[in-house]
């Protein structure tokens, strides 16, 4: 038997001494292997990488000012990236969407937006969901945005209220995207007991109690921040 340094010694010397035919062919089989061994470490890391991006694909894009009660503009926030409710598409999502935003909804509400959305569907107007149920901590990032945004706490409010009071977070609100499609929902909502809750905010519908002639009364507010 060899003595290890002296066996080690006589490898090196061996590998040197191959001709330049098998020194290329061992050298590519060591760097197939190194490759091999990168893309499986890579591989590991995968899944956590894929964490950090949104659902959407459009991770690190930053979205136009806000139009409506703030949906679009938490885009980039860390919370987005997961069940939060948060909905990455300017557009909105189907109301047919395997989404925490429509899975959290109220029951009887989700019921009613779903038969609203067939209504619709038979008038040519696809109805799509651009806030839903969102989560205590979502709502408290885009009401901390608002006021970034807004300027103020007070005027933040008038479009984004605080995750006590939000009727999103209980998931019983629904914003419709689209103008034709709010005017729409507006228009017809009534036959699924669906209003129009704010003034401001003619895309924010919640099922309402139904005046005498069946259809919405009135919103019963100027703006999120007028309710009690
Ligand atoms: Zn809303």
């Amino acid at each position: 038997m060899q003595h290890p340094a002296r066996f080690t010694g006589n490898m090196f010397t061996k590998f040197r001494t191959l001709s330049p035919a098998v020194f290329a062919s061992v050298s590519a089989t060591v760097l197939t292997l190194v490759a091999l061994t990168l893309l499986l470490a890579l591989g590991a890391c995968a899944p956590g990488a894929r964490e950090a991006s949104t659902d959407s694909g459009n991770f690190g894009v930053v979205e136009a000012p806000p139009e409506g009660d703030g949906t679009v503009f938490a885009d980039t926030s860390p919370a987005a990236a997961s069940g939060d409710g948060s909905i990455h598409d300017p557009n909105g999502i189907s109301v047919h969407a395997d989404h925490a935003a429509m899975a959290g909804l109220d029951p009887a509400l989700h019921d009613a937006v779903l038969a609203a959305a067939d209504r619709a569907a038979a008038d040519g107007i696809e109805l799509r969901v651009t806030s839903g149920w969102r989560s205590a901590e979502l709502q408290q990032q885009l009401l901390d945005d608002a006021v970034v945004t807004y300027g103020s706490e007070e005027e933040a409010r008038k479009w984004v209220d605080t995750p006590e009071r939000s009727s999103h977070v209980t998931g019983q609100a629904v914003d419709i995207g689209g103008l034709e499609e709010s005017l729409w929902m507006g228009q017809y909502g009534s036959e699924f007991g669906l209003c129009q809750t704010f003034e401001n905010e003619r895309w924010h519908f919640e099922l309402a109690e139904l005046e005498a002639d069946g259809m919405c009364p009135a919103p019963p507010y100027t703006s999120a921040a007028e309710r009690p």
